[in-house]
């Protein structure tokens, strides 16, 4: 027991020394430790000065960027022959034209059109796709939460390379916390990837979410955390506030049918009180609520509930577009899975991807607010590249400019990081991306992606 304190002793000690040495403690420490016989601490606590003094004197590293044109995420038209000075992890200054400061390195996409970094609000970092039931089975029955995760990491790399710098990944489908493990990893800066904001398990009531159908007998795996009555969502969305979400996602239905009116209806899966109680306690813990919401009922019960955004919307009323509008409530529509998984899945699945692109241009009309999202996990990440979803949105009614917006700033405001992320702009973090050609032109170049900087550091460049 007395060697287990002394080593914790030592270990905060040595956690603690370079805040100690830039203090100027040492020589307190120094007398501390060489009369208690750990002299090694003093050499660790000398080095730990020494390093922490050269990590200071080294500047910042400066860029200065030359974009041929310029897409801030924020004005109306492009700006020709930017030049837009990075230092550290910062934008320090955006102008039109200007000669580079001197220490910054040059970078040229003079050539190019230079973007902020992409945002997906709404992916599944540890999902691999899902077309059919059997896929998902497989992938929670067959393959360790490691293994997911390690899948993870090259999918968040994937995405980076796509130019997406950040995302908010709604649920681990199964693999419990190990977002927060593949967000932390990227903070870190151990693996390559977007920054995130993570929703963990999400919530439904008991038996309402696969896997589904196994025999009793055997204790199968869920792919979200059953949470019932008003007390138990509020545990639950404790438990996962606990250990790391930045959101809390729950699944406001199910079972969505075409009636005679001709809208799509669902199945509400929480009682309003749950529901309701859901969305108190996340707001009380600040955090956010996404709701999955298909038909009109889940999308109808989301907003009584006092949801943050609806997520796929497909039966979307014009009422209920009016009521978001109101309220401020963002619309996910990830129409690039919905696409994707249609053909596969029969059913109403085609019918449900032409209503959700009718009521794309309606809603626009409204006045939703619209954020990006694909549901990447949904469709297997190698095969699909996220900005797709861009183009669809282009398809469906918006300018190029919006889409843009929807996958920029838009979604920067959705996650609360409208001051640091979404635009560029002095202050910002440096998060940029170019293309070759012109994407007001041909949104399809946002699928070709030739460079990308995150934090202020380049992390690919095929432009050079
Ligand atoms: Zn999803």
């Amino acid at each position: 027991m007395r060697e287990r304190l002394a080593f914790s002793f030592l270990a905060r000690v040595i956690r603690c020394a370079p805040e100690f040495a830039k203090q100027g403690q040492i020589m307190n420490i120094r007398k501390g430790f060489v009369s208690g016989g750990l002299a090694v601490a003093v050499v660790y606590v000398m080095y730990a000065s020494l390093a922490a003094q050269e990590k200071a004197s080294a500047p910042p590293k400066k860029f200065a960027i030359r974009a041929g044109r310029l897409i801030d995420g924020k004005a109306d038209n492009p700006v020709a022959n930017a030049l837009i000075v990075v230092e550290g992890d910062r934008i320090v200054s955006v102008t039109a034209g200007g000669a580079p400061p001197a220490g910054a390195e040059l970078i040229d996409l003079s050539k190019a059109t230079v973007l902020p970094g992409f945002a997906d609000v709404h992916t599944h970092v540890l999902l691999q796709g899902d077309v059919t039931a059997a896929d998902y089975d497989e992938q929670l029955l067959k393959q360790s939460i490691p293994y997911r995760a390690i899948l993870a990491a090259r999918n968040a790399r994937i995405a980076l390379e796509h130019g997406f710098t950040t995302m908010r990944d709604l649920e681990t489908e199964g693999a419990m916390y190990a977002d927060v493990d593949v967000k932390t990893a990227i903070a870190n800066g151990e693996v390559p990837g977007p920054r995130m904001q993570v929703a963990t398990r999400a919530l439904t009531p008991t038996g309402l979410y696969p896997l589904l159908g196994y025999s009793w007998e055997l204790k199968v795996p869920t792919g979200v955390q059953y949470a019932d009555g008003v007390d138990g969502v509020r545990k639950a969305v404790r438990e996962q506030a606990m250990y790391g979400a930045d959101w809390i996602k729950y699944y406001s239905d199910r079972r969505y049918r075409f009636e005679a009116d001709g809208v799509l209806h669902s199945m509400v899966n929480f009682t309003d009180e749950e529901a309701k109680a859901i969305v108190e306690e996340a707001h009380r813990l600040g955090k956010k609520v996404a709701a999955h919401a298909i038909g009109s009922d889940g999308i109808a019960a989301a907003m009584g509930a006092g949801v943050d955004t609806i997520e796929h919307g497909d039966g979307l009323t014009e009422a209920l577009m009016d009521e978001m509008a109101r309220k401020g409530v963002y619309w996910v529509p990830t129409i690039t899975v919905g696409a994707y998984v249609a053909p596969g899945r029969g059913g109403n699945w085609p019918k449900m991807a032409d209503l959700e692109r009718d009521n794309f241009g309606k809603a626009l009309k409204h006045g939703v607010k619209i954020a990006l999202g694909t549901d990447a996990g949904g469709f297997d990440w190698k095969v699909l590249n996220q900005a797709k979803e861009f183009e669809y949105y282009a398809q469906y009614g918006m300018t190029p400019m919006q889409a843009i917006r929807s996958g920029t700033s838009v979604a920067a405001e959705l996650l609360g990081w409208s001051d640091k992320a979404g635009t560029i702009e002095a202050g910002k973090w440096a998060d940029l991306v170019a293309v070759s050609g012109d994407p007001l032109r041909d949104i399809t170049e946002l699928q070709r992606v030739k460079f990308v900087m995150k934090n202020g550091a380049v992390f690919k460049n095929e432009l050079h």
